[in-house]
């Protein structure tokens, strides 16, 4: 008979944050698949487990799933985790849980945390019905036509982000999305955790003027089908030229930081200005 694969989820941050059933799962089962093996070591040397390790990430994904698949076959036990929250969300999962489904090997998830549930539950923003988006794209061209898919989809959006595109991100949302209400959440269940609320405009200012460190998950108002929701990008602009200024930016310097935070050239910032005025 068919072994059983194990979607063990880990903490995101604060190592607290696991379950009882994952703690006896880990200890239990024949192999621990992780994607870094250095890293599950200091869980579960924090919990005094120890049990076999061997490497499953993006990298050898394909090869590992293979040999990870023979052993269900033989019957094993496996458990996956990924370096943090639950595995085979944005990290490695999706191809071995699709194996073990062929050879008919039990798939069990044992639930916990994950970022995208608990930065949209605090986020003060509806969650009624939610839309995950995983990452943006980092090419600026593909980021706003990903945007421009989800832009009407019923439902609050939510999307992880790296720090160095975050600022980056926020103003093509603000852009693309018009000025919706949304949230940042920043270092969840970590020391630093934060919550930044407002609309999307006030967050681009805020962090187009200050530096993002830690992991984020941006929560992002459903479009509302029959309000204005197209921003007028002039408009966004002045707002933050203004708001440099009010730190004591020179005009020339404010109108290059408030282009670069919108994602456009300072040419055609200078231009949108003087059509402005
Ligand atoms: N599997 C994870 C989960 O269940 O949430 C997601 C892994 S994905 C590779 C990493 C991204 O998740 C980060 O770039 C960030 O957007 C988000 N993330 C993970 N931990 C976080 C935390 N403690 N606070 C905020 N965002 C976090």
């Amino acid at each position: 008979m068919a072994g059983t694969l194990y979607l063990v989820a880990t903490p995101i941050g604060n190592l607290q944050d696991i379950s009882q059933r994952a703690l006896d799962t880990l200890r239990t089962v024949d192999l621990i698949a992780c994607e870094d093996t250095r890293h599950t070591l200091k869980l579960l040397n924090h919990y005094r487990i120890s049990n076999s390790l061997i490497s499953y990430h993006e990298h050898n994904e394909q090869e590992r799933s293979e040999e990870l698949t023979d052993r269900l076959v033989c019957g094993d036990s496996i458990a996956i985790v990924s370096d943090a929250g639950t595995p085979g969300i944005c990290d490695p999962g999706f191809r071995i849980v699709q194996r073990a489904i062929e050879v008919g090997a039990a798939v069990v998830p044992i639930p916990g945390a994950v970022a995208f549930v608990n930065a949209a539950a605090a986020s003060g923003l509806a969650t009624d019905s939610i839309f995950f988006g995983g990452f943006l794209p980092s090419k600026k061209g593909d980021r706003r036509k990903r945007l421009e898919e989800i832009a009407m989809v019923p439902a609050t959006l939510v999307l992880y982000e790296s720090p160095h595109r975050l600022a980056k991100s926020l103003a093509d949302c603000l852009d693309v999305l018009g000025d919706r209400r949304a949230a940042v959440a920043r270092e969840l269940t970590k020391l630093h955790e934060e919550f930044a609320r407002g609309t999307l405009s006030e967050l681009v200012t805020r962090f187009a003027t200050q530096p993002a460190k830690g992991e984020f998950v941006l929560v992002i108002e459903r479009g509302e089908k029959d309000a204005q929701q197209t921003s007028s990008s002039a408009t966004d602009l002045a707002g933050l030229v203004a708001e440099f200024e009010a730190q004591g930016i020179e005009h020339k310097t404010a109108l290059k930081k408030a282009a670069k935070a919108l994602g456009m050239s300072k040419s055609d910032a200078y231009r949108m200005l003087q059509t402005k005025k």
